[in-house]
């Protein structure tokens, strides 16, 4: 590892990839420390054995907002096969227990714009947030407005709406097309993003010392220390909070304030695998979920996707953090009896025994959650956090800090961008 470089990027993931593709092709000399062994952070396709060797993404799945995604001209350019998931996505909803007949989805359609149009008035009366929670309230004869806020909150943005800020969610609200990458979006992002040079794996920045004479600055590794210029950290806003990095001086009260208001939220992701041909007469690539009511769990699943023999469950908010501390068995458990009361005891014999796959992201140290949400009052923190410390010789990047596409691999590569031009006048004294 070079003891000197001009600017060292702390993370490979899809933040820390791009900010050091940026500087790299600037000419700049970087270095990029990654904890883990792998490249990609929340970007991870597995092919474990327990799927017989089809693959699926433990993390990030869709480029969403495909129109504006800066990744999907990447994807193209490289001739990557690139799938409408849109197109391909088959749906089952569940109305009090059956699946809905027509006339009981009524209304669905044009749910999300009811309920935009009511979080909108609200934050026009003046209010300078609330929380998502408070729109399905105002909507209180909208049979669809609970099942907006499921999706809304503790599904896509993994948080319990009571807990999430309605402005944040407001500004970075997923719009247009979503496309998945063949092969999964982690092995994407493994082939075409990692750097040729300057990687170093398993290689933990333990302390930050980013005041050091000459305007440098040092951080420091179990295999030795690197100094630099300049400094990007993109590091999960859960691993910041937890302070496993240590910073020399300690990072400026208005960081930890950006912090507590960007908490982690979890998706937990659980896959149970086919016995036999029986697919429970869904189609392959189906949604299933629910219209769902006050009180009901914040879990949907995905049946046989692109033919795969495998139904995965997606577990968003507290409920996550629940199932994830009360164990792996838990969770599958769960999530059999979520299917056994929509499909019936059909299921037990359609699925084998034992989870395929249960992700883990809430209790990896190196991630602590999915992907970080505004708290009530706190959407500008996004901003805040990406501000430069130290005339840019410190900067936080990654996905909680990209103001209208945060949590997203697309966000997070428009915030390692910024960051490496930021690092790149550092380095030039420009
Ligand atoms: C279950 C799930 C589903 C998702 N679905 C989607 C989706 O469909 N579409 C989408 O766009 N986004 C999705 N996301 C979000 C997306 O994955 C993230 O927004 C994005 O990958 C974050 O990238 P990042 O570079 O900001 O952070 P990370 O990917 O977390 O990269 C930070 C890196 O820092 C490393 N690190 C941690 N501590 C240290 C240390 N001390 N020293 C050095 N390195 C360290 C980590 O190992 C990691 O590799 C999903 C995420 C999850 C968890």
């Amino acid at each position: 590892m070079g003891t000197s470089v001009d600017v060292v990027v702390i993370g490979a993931g899809v933040a820390g990839l791009s900010a050091a593709a940026s500087l790299g092709r600037a000419g700049v000399r970087v270095a990029v420390l990654e904890a883990g062994s792998r490249v990609g952070g929340r970007a991870w396709t597995v092919r474990p054995p327990s799927l017989g060797g089809a693959y699926f993404d433990m993390g990030a799945i869709w480029l969403h907002s495909a129109e504006t995604n800066p990744l999907v001209p990447i994807a193209r350019a490289a001739g990557e096969r690139l799938i409408d998931a849109d197109g391909q996505r088959a749906r089952r909803t569940f109305v009090d227990g059956h699946v809905a007949v027509p006339s009981e989805l009524a209304g669905r359609d044009g749910a999300w714009d009811r309920f935009e149009a009511a979080a909108d008035a609200l934050l026009g009366d003046g209010a300078a947030d609330a929380s998502l929670a408070e729109v399905a309230r105002r909507l209180p004869d909208d049979p669809w407005a609970v099942t907006v806020e499921t999706w809304e909150g503790p599904i896509i943005c993994v948080a319990d709406a009571s807990e999430f800020s309605l402005r944040d969610w407001r500004a970075n609200q997923l719009s247009g097309g979503n496309i998945l990458v063949a092969g999964g979006l982690g092995d994407f992002v493994g082939r075409r993003l990692a750097p040729g040079e300057g990687l170093h794996l398993d290689t933990p920045a333990t302390r930050i010392r980013w005041q050091e004479p000459g305007g440098r600055v040092a951080v420091e590794t179990p295999r030795g220390a690197v100094e630099a210029a300049a400094c990007i950290v993109t590091v999960s806003t859960g691993v910041l909070a937890s302070g496993r990095i240590g910073f020399d001086p300690p990072l400026p009260t208005a960081v930890g304030e950006c912090l507590d208001g960007l908490p982690m939220g979890l998706a937990l992701r659980v896959v149970l695998r086919a016995s036999g041909s029986d697919r429970l007469d869904l189609p392959d690539s189906c949604s299933l979920d629910r219209r769902f009511t006050h009180g009901d769990p914040a879990i949907v699943f995905n049946a046989w996707p692109r033919g795969f023999d495998y139904l995965s469950a997606w577990i968003g908010g507290s409920l996550a953090w629940e199932l994830t501390r009360a164990g792996t068995k838990a969770a599958e458990d769960f999530m059999r009896g979520e299917l056994r009361r929509m499909l019936g005891g059909r299921v037990d014999r359609a699925l084998r025994p034992g989870a395929a796959v249960v992700s883990g992201w809430g209790t990896d140290p190196l991630f602590q959650g999915a992907y970080a949400f505004a708290r009530p009052g706190h959407a500008g923190a996004r901003r805040r956090l990406a501000e430069p410390l130290a005339d840019g010789r410190l900067q936080i990047a990654g996905e909680a800090t990209h103001e209208t596409l945060a949590a997203t691999v697309g966000g997070a590569r428009l915030s390692g961008e910024a960051a490496a031009a930021i690092a790149l006048r550092t380095v030039r004294g420009t």
